[in-house]
């Protein structure tokens, strides 16, 4: 009978304990990760999906609908990387809070300055690319803006700590400030070098730091190499005496490996969110881990 009780009084103690926690879903690791830092102890944070899956590709489960029900805040990378997949599991939810337009949707990607948007929306072709680059946390100084939009979101449901997500949003500024001394100097020696890269998903990453991708396995984004495109990506390698192929966790390296045996080029799998790769726990760590694998392969 006192077991019982004990029971009862712990579970009473825990559901209390994480009353006020602000419940935050996100499509993404990297906006997780970023939700975090922001919100700090007022927040528990999860994922739909897992760092080393393609954010393009998601199977809708279940599981993702229920959480989404009991959420209080959803935050989106937005344009076309998750199309196929969220709207659909934020309908299902039926969470009014969460919906777009509402207090509680939050589109990471607005204010960002976007890359390769195209002069018109056609899907016809395969494109998965159609809003312009989705790909657009892989600059961490766009990070700022993710975590300002993720800030606004939390100050909207929560302003009664607006000055703790406030602070919060200037030492993650600061943090990515010093860190960004740090990444740009380890590149500034590969400033210009070639790569060839398998999916469309560096264009970011490849401006603030200088690189220069010339192609990609992908002949459109989401659409698997074909003969041709090899042909084509591996006269590009011996042409422009490219060292270095980048890939991410969710793709297959046979055709990198074909291209890589013909020129003598390597691969490189590189990480395209936190969580692809064990060692990867947090945004700043994301690009501590690729840039200290590409200057490994460029030097
Ligand atoms: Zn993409």
């Amino acid at each position: 009978m006192k077991r019982i009780l004990i029971i009862a009084l712990a579970f009473i103690f825990l559901q209390h304990s994480n009353a006020g926690i602000i419940k935050v879903v996100t499509t993404t690791t990297d906006m997780k990760s970023i939700a975090e830092m922001i919100g700090g102890s007022k927040v528990s944070v999860t994922s739909i999906a897992t760092g080393y899956q393609n954010p393009h590709f998601v199977d809708p489960k279940p599981s993702y609908i229920i959480r989404l029900s009991g959420a209080d805040l959803f935050i989106t990378t937005g344009l076309d990387l998750e199309t196929g997949w969220s709207p659909q599991l934020l309908t299902s939810s039926r969470n009014s809070k969460i919906q777009k337009g509402s207090q509680g949707y939050v589109d990471a990607s607005e204010g960002i300055s976007l890359l390769q948007v195209p002069s018109s929306v056609n899907r016809a072709a395969g494109d998965i690319h159609i809003f312009g680059n989705p790909h657009y946390w892989l600059d961490p100084l766009n990070g700022k803006v993710i975590a300002r939009n993720i800030a606004n979101g939390l100050e909207r449901i929560d302003p009664s700590n607006k000055t703790f997500y406030e602070a919060n949003l200037q030492t993650f500024f600061a943090r990515i400030n010093t860190k960004m001394k740090e990444w740009q100097a380890k590149m500034s020696p590969f400033k210009g070098s070639k790569i060839i890269a398998y999916h469309n998903e560096w264009v970011y990453f490849e401006k603030r730091f200088g690189l220069e991708i010339v192609d990609f396995m992908e002949p459109k984004p989401g659409i698997p190499p074909s003969p041709s495109q090899l042909v084509k990506v591996i006269r590009e390698v011996q042409a422009n005496k490219i060292q270095v192929i980048i890939s991410s966790p969710y793709f297959t390296t046979s055709s990198s490996a074909v291209v890589a045996k013909q020129t003598g080029a390597k691969q490189l799998t590189m990480a395209t969110s936190v969580g692809a790769f064990n060692s990867i726990k947090n945004y700043f760590d994301l690009f501590d881990y690729d840039i200290d694998q590409l200057i490994a392969m460029l030097k």
